[in-house]
């Protein structure tokens, strides 16, 4: 057995078409079109935000005591440029808080009313799935461990009980929320900020390649919550312009990440410098022995909330194989845009000279595609993410260790050009897309010789899952066999 398993026809539709060569040609028509996704357009999920901020009534609705502790906050804490005032602005919808005060699934977690007022004006209606699980368990304060990847409403799960526990009278750093990258940090910063806009409390991000006289700056104006990546904290730390002995709750975001990317020993330092007496939340979208060490050593008697893709990606994304031979490849990429049509793809290479051969290759066929390896210099992996994430790049051809971060919600095709070596790097990269905040459904298509049967089965046990097999038309995706023509 040297092929994929499953394949069913015996007449394949690719034979009866068309050459390899026409497709790569046609292609180039693939992503010049304005986007198009499949018809089978998936049901729009009911937690998806609208995002349209209303308008707010603080007076009213929130209690006496909760404004005499958001005054004496006030008076504590002074200006920090990333505090958010209690006061929204614009028009009154109390009719629609009060509703979503009563109904909504958020009010039944016991949520304050700061809370639930700042997810109302963020839109948020519904909780995910994370959400419903993570938010009650991590509200007891006790320590938990949430299976979850990016996209899945993750950084709300542990934003908002920490919220909800702060002690807004403080003035000293309670939150330290630990991630792998920069552009991660901030995400979670702005998200912080969002759901925080209803209380007095303030955020900073220390993130490498920013100025750290500023964020020193920013420390001094006593922030209450603070995400940054390990490198820029130890820095911190070193110069003494950060102090986490009053610190209530530690979060380590994306976990395997950081620990993959080499950070385990900047996480420990940082741990072993938190008091004991403290809340640790750690969200990992796998879990690899070394962050269940990290786990063990650093919480205590954790609750595991499991809402790993096994429930949750896999559920959402549709996912399939296409059995291919390796020269066939480029051809049956081609032609798999042209009939896929994606509002934007990521295509993951195993190495850095496979993901350099194919830009090359493509980006002679196609506009708008781009190429993203840890070789290239930072300042074109910035640009290239900045035009990726604004559209511009339709088509980025990535490896794993830089493609696996990407957050962009508008990538409706994974496309694993060569099948991950390591199963959980295959739930990572069909992870960059079917996110919550996506409106477009994802697409998964992995690219399987027919030597690599088993590598295939591996992942779908570790999905829990068999994939379909899909056929490319107009093009010969492999050749065929003796036996398969018997
Ligand atoms: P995250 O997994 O935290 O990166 O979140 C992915 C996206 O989903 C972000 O754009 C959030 O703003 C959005 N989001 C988080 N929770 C909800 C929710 N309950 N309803 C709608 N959108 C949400």
């Amino acid at each position: 057995m040297n092929k994929p398993r499953r394949r069913r026809s015996s007449k394949r539709r690719s034979e009866r078409s068309p050459r390899s060569q026409a497709a790569v040609e046609t292609a180039s028509e693939t992503l010049s079109k304005p986007s198009g996704v499949p018809a089978e357009a998936r049901a729009t999920d009911e937690c998806i935000a609208s995002k349209t901020p209303q308008a707010a009534d603080e007076d009213r609705l929130r209690p006496e005591a909760q404004r005499a502790v958001i005054a004496a906050a006030d008076t504590n804490r002074g200006e920090a440029s990333d505090v958010v005032s209690g006061k929204p602005a614009g028009d009154v919808d109390e009719e629609g808080f009060a509703e979503f005060v009563s109904d909504s699934a958020f009010a039944q977690f016991g949520l304050s009313l700061d809370t639930l007022r700042a997810l109302y004006e963020v839109g948020y209606k519904t909780p995910s799935p994370i959400q419903s699980e993570f938010i009650p368990v991590a509200l007891t304060g006790r320590d938990c461990i949430g299976q979850a990847r990016t996209g899945t409403g993750k950084t709300a799960a542990f934003v908002i009980p920490i919220l909800e526990r702060l002690d807004l009278r403080s003035d000293k750093l309670q939150a330290l929320v630990l991630a792998p990258t920069r552009e991660l940090s901030l995400q979670v910063r702005n998200e912080a900020v969002r759901l925080g806009s209803t209380r007095r409390c303030g955020v900073v991000a220390l993130v490498g390649g920013h100025p750290i006289d500023r964020q020193i700056r920013e420390l001094k104006k006593r922030p209450a919550i603070a995400i940054g990546t390990p490198g820029r904290v130890i820095d911190l730390l070193r110069r003494k312009a950060l102090d986490l002995s009053h610190l209530r709750f530690v979060v380590l975001d994306e976990a395997d990440r950081m620990l993959d990317i080499g950070f385990r020993p900047d996480i420990e330092r940082i741990l072993r410098r938190c008091p004991s007496e403290r809340q640790t939340l750690l969200l990992s979208a796998t879990m690899p022995p070394p962050v269940e060490r990290l786990a063990r050593r650093y919480m205590r008697n954790p609750a595991m909330i499991d809402l790993s893709e096994d429930r949750v990606a896999i559920s959402d994304i549709h996912q399939y194989y296409i059995t291919v031979d390796e020269e066939r490849k480029p051809a049956v990429l081609a032609r798999l845009l042209l009939e896929q049509r994606p509002k934007q793809a990521i295509v993951f290479t195993r190495t850095r000279r496979r993901a350099t051969e194919l830009y090359e290759k493509f980006s002679k066929l196609l506009p708008d595609v781009a190429h993203l390896h840890g070789e290239l210099p930072q300042r074109q992996r910035d640009r290239t993410m900045r035009a990726f994430r604004e559209g511009r790049v339709r088509l980025l051809i990535a490896t794993d260790v830089v493609g696996r971060g990407i957050d962009v919600s508008g990538v409706s095709h994974i496309i694993n050009y060569d099948i991950p070596e390591f199963q959980d790097d295959y739930v990572h990269r069909i992870g960059r897309t079917g996110r919550l905040s996506s409106d477009v459904p994802g697409y998964a298509f992995t690219f399987v010789t027919r030597q690599q049967g088993e590598e295939l089965t591996r992942i779908e046990k570790r999905i829990n899952r068999l994939l379909d097999e899909y056929r490319v038309q107009g093009v010969v995706a492999y050749e065929p066999t003796r036996k398969d023509q018997g």
